[in-house]
């Protein structure tokens, strides 16, 4: 069984899934650029047809409470374009932090998860399916990232759902040994954002605990080139990883839709998928990184 905002659906149902997305988030209220933020059902609704349209059928949607994630609009959303969604449970990075998260210890961050996953979201009877996305900052864990991780963790180890992660090289292996520790199924586990460090053997480090990892920023060109993305992809598959990747872009605002001339959501399907066939990607592998892992992993 998987939560979606809709409800209850079988893991066959999933199809295609993005594993890393954001389809109303405000960072913009910690980076006042005036574009980190995704506002209205109206202009994502038309950027997810597109990538519907190349055969994406579902998303876990990993905004955070401190994203401003807002569960009436993920249900229109879903409503509308009949994308299935995973909402998310969740603390982002230290400078999004509300300032009570100081107060409280991890077993009391946990309550607040659990209940969005078992109860529902704010007033709601929506309840999240995943617990993401968990971020740590860039030189290493800030403020209370560690204590929300440990509470992520006695979370899933209580309820079976799933963590994925906002991580980077320094912080991979703690994240990973702090959710182990926790009691966390290694494959409820999604070590986000790996796709971005271009380092193979460290790789296989990780994935030897038993973990899956995102290649989730698909088409962000400006940090990783999609053909290293691809051919790195390719190696882990060739040592024996394909059942623990997925794929997303990780679109987190506007200015990277379509409607302003960039990619949207369409990096996975349209860049990612065609390097991969053209470096020889079988359709059972495929089918495990687009289908089958995030349906395993959410499955409960
Ligand atoms: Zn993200």
């Amino acid at each position: 069984m998987i939560q979606t905002v809709l409800g209850n659906i079988k893991k066959e149902e999933l199809g295609i899934t993005m594993a890393h997305e954001h389809f109303n988030i405000d960072l913009d209220h910690v980076r006042h650029d005036g574009v980190s933020k995704i506002e209205t059902v109206e202009e994502v609704v038309p950027e997810i047809e597109k990538m519907m349209a190349l055969g994406v059928n579902s998303a876990i949607e990993v905004s955070t409470i401190d994203m401003y994630r807002d569960i009436h609009k993920l249900k229109r959303i879903s409503e509308i374009t009949g994308l299935k969604i995973v909402a998310a449970t969740g603390y982002y990075l230290s400078e999004y932090h509300p300032e009570e998260l100081t107060q409280k210890s991890a077993e009391e961050i946990a309550e607040t998860f659990i209940k969005e996953l078992t109860v529902g979201i704010d007033d709601t009877d929506i309840k999240a399916g995943i617990i993401a996305e968990i971020a740590s900052s860039p030189k290493g864990f800030v403020g209370q990232e560690k204590k929300v991780l440990e509470a992520a963790g006695i979370a899933s180890s209580k309820t079976g759902f799933a963590v994925s992660t906002h991580t980077g090289k320094v912080t991979a292996f703690e994240t990973v040994k702090t959710l182990l520790d926790k009691g966390v199924d290694p494959d409820k586990i999604i070590i986000g954002h790996q796709d971005l460090i271009d380092d193979t053997e460290y790789h296989l480090e990780l994935l030897k605990n038993g973990v899956n990892i995102g290649f989730d920023t698909c088409g962000k060109s400006a940090y990783m080139s999609d053909e290293v993305r691809a051919h790195n992809i390719m190696k882990l598959i060739e040592k024996g990883y394909g059942d623990h990747i997925v794929l997303s872009n990780d679109i987190s605002r506007r200015t990277y839709f379509t409607s302003f001339g960039e990619k949207g959501y369409l990096s996975v399907m349209k860049i990612t998928v065609p390097l991969l066939k053209e470096y020889g990607i079988s359709d059972e592998d495929l089918n495990k990184l687009l289908v089958l892992n995030p349906a395993r992993i959410l499955d409960k």
